[in-house]
């Protein structure tokens, strides 16, 4: 047996269109204001792709490329500005911040509506009360992947391995709210397996490549697999990409997303899905 394949395109796609559908309907297309500090190749490349995506879809996308060295106070000052700017409907700062920048303090700074990241810790507070608020960009695109496949939520066993508030901890709450039994992982976690293989669903971010094998996954279970891991290529060859799950898990498991291609497009597309709806609770 070999495992569905969970492609994110198709769900981004459907997500895009959605949100580029709602975007023609207000009286403005939403504003998009992405900040970021320094040249980490990572940080420009993800902002580049943002921005690329946001003007396809009909969004207003503006980047403030800062120096490294732009003192913490500038930044927050800078924030103040777009919170206090009508024109803008998102703000999202690209993390991580360089070692001088307090990552709490500039994230309690933005304004919660338009924190189109969802990290304030007021969209936290509403995400675990199980109230409406921005969420996530990963977690939230990963539970629009599922529902793209009809993948079942509500009553399933959910494990996800890791805990970071980007995305273990708040997926977990997604999960949650959906009716789903949930476990959360991590470093400290005892036999892994053992509580992997209780999973109807298992999703996995943890950042080392094929942590997850076949033997700690349940015949049939859904592995959704976040890890993005640039891997050296065999005798000196080009670099790649590859997840936190063994590709040998698609032997047992009922479904599951590639890597890269899966998760990858949804976080973008929710992105710029949560911009519109930041711009729509603006217009309200
Ligand atoms: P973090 O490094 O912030 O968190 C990793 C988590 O994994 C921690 O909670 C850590 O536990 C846990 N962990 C580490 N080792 C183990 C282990 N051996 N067994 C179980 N748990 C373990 O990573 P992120 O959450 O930010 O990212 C995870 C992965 O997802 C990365 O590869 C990243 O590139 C990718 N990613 C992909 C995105 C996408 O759009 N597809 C978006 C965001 C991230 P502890 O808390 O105990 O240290």
């Amino acid at each position: 047996m070999t495992a569905r394949l969970l492609p994110g395109a198709p769900a981004a796609e459907a997500l895009l269109a959605d949100a580029s559908a709602r975007a023609a309907r207000l009286p403005a297309p939403p504003h998009l204001v992405m900040v970021r500090l320094g040249d980490d190749p990572a940080s420009v490349s993800y902002v580049r792709g943002k921005d690329r995506k946001a003007r396809e879809v009909g969004l207003t996308s503006t980047v403030y490329a800062l120096p490294e060295t732009t003192p913490q106070a500038e930044l927050l000052d800078l924030i103040a500005r777009l919170n206090a700017d009508d024109s803008v409907n998102g703000i999202l700062v690209q993390l991580p911040l360089p070692a001088h920048v307090s990552e709490q303090a500039v994230l309690h700074a933005i304004d919660p509506r338009k924190d189109v990241d969802g990290f304030h810790p007021l969209n936290v507070g509403e995400l675990w009360a199980g109230r409406p608020a921005l969420r996530p960009c990963t977690p939230a695109g990963i539970l629009y992947l599922l529902d793209h496949y009809g993948i079942p939520v509500a009553g399933q066993r959910a494990v996800v391995v890791g805990r970071s508030h980007i995305v273990g901890r708040p997926l977990a709450g997604l999960l949650l709210n959906r009716d789903a039994t949930v476990t959360v992982t991590h470093s400290r976690t005892i036999d892994l397996g053992a509580v992997t293989r209780e999973a109807d669903l298992l999703c996995v971010a943890v950042g080392q490549p094929h942590l997850i094998t076949p033997e700690m996954v349940r015949p049939g279970a859904t592995v959704i697999d976040v890890g993005i891991n640039r891997v050296p290529g065999e005798n000196g060859g080009k670099a790649h990409l590859t997840g936190d799950v063994d590709p040998e898990v698609a032997r047992v498991a009922g479904a599951i997303t590639p890597v890269p291609g899966g998760v990858g497009p949804m976080t973008i597309a929710q992105l710029l899905a949560n911009t519109v709806a930041a711009a729509e609770m603006q217009a309200r």
